[in-house]
């Protein structure tokens, strides 16, 4: 477990932080970031996948054998820090690669996991998603025990939610439509008219 600072070792700590400029601060983050480290090779790691954006690597204590992590090779703690460009290509990347450990492994279902904030269970502080291959019977569980809660008190909170929502603007995030893509949309159309059989990549329920 980490040592508590005492009240002057914190206070002298602060000060020195403020001196710092962002680049410094930056780097502070992350020779202290596990993910970091292993983004800098500094931490080994079993890599699936690798670009200029992004690590692919096994998580050290699977939920079961063939669990992945995603990770961004700069530093986030959590996803609403990341630039939207970087989320959309973030998104496909895990899209693609959970088709891949999908086949790769004969799964029969996959979960993808981000967890943001200590509150939500996230236990390292730079952003990652988790591609969980799943078995029937494999005993992993995501459970929760339902709320209840009146009627009025559940609209409340989604009129809270809605007017939050008002001023999303995705419009402006381009994805560039590779032939691929395209491709597959024709592929999974012919199969929705004519019951064909989906490509591998499509065949996660
Ligand atoms: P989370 O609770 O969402 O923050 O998940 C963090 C995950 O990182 C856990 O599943 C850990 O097993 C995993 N993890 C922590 N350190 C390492 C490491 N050095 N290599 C691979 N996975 C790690």
């Amino acid at each position: 477990m980490a040592e508590q600072l005492t009240p002057e070792q914190a206070a002298a700590l602060q000060e020195k932080l403020k001196q710092m400029s962002p680049e410094q601060i930056q780097e502070l983050v992350k020779k202290q970031c596990v993910f970091c480290r292993i983004v800098a090779g500094e931490i080994p790691s079993k890599k699936v996948y690798e670009d200029d954006n992004f690590l692919a690597f096994l998580d050290i204590n699977p939920a079961n054998i063939g669990h992945v992590l995603v990770v961004t090779k700069d530093h986030f703690s959590v996803l609403p820090q990341l630039p939207n460009e970087l989320a959309a290509k973030y998104f496909v990347l895990v899209k693609e690669l959970s088709a891949r450990i999908y086949d790769a492994l004969g799964a029969q279902g996959i979960n993808i996991l981000q967890n943001n904030g200590p509150a939500a269970g996230q236990e390292v502080p730079h952003i990652h998603i988790h591609i969980i291959p799943r078995f029937e019977e494999d005993g992993v569980r995501f459970t929760w025990e339902p709320k209840k809660a009146e009627e009025s008190e559940v609209d409340a909170v989604l009129n809270k939610i809605k007017a939050k929502a008002k001023d999303i603007d995705i419009k402006g995030v381009s994805v560039s439509k590779k032939k691929e893509v395209i491709e597959m949309t024709e592929e999974r159309e012919q199969f929705d008219s004519k019951g064909a059989a989906p490509s591998p990549a499509r065949r996660i329920p």
